[in-house]
């Protein structure tokens, strides 16, 4: 890995790296599976957290689950591209996993918090971020708790939270409004077709064809 590859405005790495962030509900970890199921191209990333393993997580599949200590000593070492405390735990991404995919020309996608893609952002100036929203607060509240995952009080901690977090949607290049699940699939796919058809993307990942043309 080159050091200078997540050196602060970092622009010139031939792979594309998009974030998707939402809130807890709003069905953004659907939508990356379905989009990674059809493109082969984007890979995710396994992100760090402090959390315990709920169900049938595996470590190193859904998360790489570690202490306190051991996320205090990736921080020091900084080791992560980004990191967040989000609902009382801490979630990190680790650089190497993306800055080496990227730099061989790969497409890596980050399904992470809104704080998390802030920080993506000032590292890789060109990362697209992504914000999936509910189609209303009603619609976000029926899928917490068809979801069946957490208690009512949980769920309202969720909502609260929920509008802190969209309020951020604003500071994001694309908004994904998942009314209907096929539609909401289609649109991250354009987004991610746009971005790789972007004359500067397209250079980077075609420099030969550029090159032969006389053109760069
Ligand atoms: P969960 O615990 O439900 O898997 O995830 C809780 C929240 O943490 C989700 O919004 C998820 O996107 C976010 N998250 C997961 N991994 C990361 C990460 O590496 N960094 C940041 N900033 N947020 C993450």
């Amino acid at each position: 890995m080159r050091d200078s590859l997540v050196s602060a405005g970092e622009a010139d790495y031939p792979g594309n790296l998009f974030v998707v962030a939402a809130p807890s509900g709003a069905g953004k970890s659907s939508l990356v599976k379905a989009l990674l199921e059809l493109d082969t191209r984007v890979a995710p990333t396994v992100s760090h957290t402090t959390r315990a393993p709920r169900g049938q997580e595996k470590h190193g599949r859904e998360y790489f689950f570690i202490s306190d200590a051991e996320f205090d000593d990736m921080v020091a070492n900084d080791a992560f591209l980004e990191w967040a405390n989000v609902h009382g735990n801490r979630y990190g991404t680790a650089k190497r996993a993306v800055a080496d995919r990227i730099a061989q020309g790969g497409d890596v996608v980050l399904e992470i918090d809104f704080q998390g893609a802030m920080q993506v952002r000032r590292v890789f100036s060109n990362a697209v971020l992504i914000f999936i929203l509910p189609p209303s607060l009603e619609e976000l509240r029926a899928r917490l708790e068809r979801r069946g995952e957490d208690r009512p009080d949980v769920i309202d901690l969720r909502m609260r939270n929920a509008s802190v977090e969209m309020a951020q949607a604003e500071k994001f290049d694309f908004v994904i409004i998942n009314e209907v699940f096929e539609r909401a699939l289609f649109d991250l796919k354009s987004i991610v077709q746009a971005q790789r058809l972007r004359y500067a993307a397209q250079r980077r990942a075609r420099r030969d064809v550029f090159a032969a043309l006389g053109i760069a």
